[in-house]
């Protein structure tokens, strides 16, 4: 179970394998870092058929579902958890539309990718979701406790 801070709103944000492929783990988790939300778990890894096919039950009647599970079963990921007041909603917005074609220049996805099969991030889209993915991705306690010394020149 995950230990919290006052600010507790927590977003599951991953960098998907086309991210990890074309370096841009650094580009995408530096977004998040500048804006100021902070980092409370980050694990590189390969994920099981299982835990993608959860992760994305609610898309299981579409038919890109195989093609999205394939997708983020092609290599390695970059799971994090990001925490902050408002961070799901912002994240979405720092990610950018799905379709990266619609997406704004400055986002995530408007900036750096054409495809939306390989759209290069992931974000919850609910702060229900953010605790779901979260225990999903995170199980056991992979959280760290840490206070950022400069939060108050954030805030
Ligand atoms: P988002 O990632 O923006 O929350 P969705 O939850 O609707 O978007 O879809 C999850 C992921 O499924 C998308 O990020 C994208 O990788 C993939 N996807 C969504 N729609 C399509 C589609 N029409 N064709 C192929 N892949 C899709
Ligand atoms: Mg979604």
């Amino acid at each position: 179970h995950f230990a919290r801070t006052v600010r507790s709103e927590i977003s599951y944000v991953m960098v998907k394998p086309d991210g990890v492929q074309r370096g841009l783990v650094g580009e995408i988790i530096g977004r998040f870092e500048r804006k100021g939300f902070k980092l409370k778990a980050l694990q590189m890894r390969k994920c099981t058929r299982e835990i993608a096919e959860e992760h994305y039950k609610d898309l299981k009647q579409k038919p890109f579902f195989k093609d999205l599970v394939d997708y983020i079963l092609s290599g390695p990921v970059v799971a994090m958890v990001w925490e902050g007041d408002g961070v799901v909603a912002s994240a979405r917005k720092i990610i950018g539309a799905t379709n990266p074609l619609n997406a704004e220049p400055g986002t995530i996805r408007g900036d750096l990718c054409i495809q939306t099969g390989r759209n290069v991030v992931h974000g919850s889209d609910s702060p229900d979701n953010g605790e779901r993915e979260t225990g999903l991705w995170f199980q056991g306690d992979a959280s760290v406790e840490w206070s950022q010394t400069i939060q108050p020149w954030l805030t």
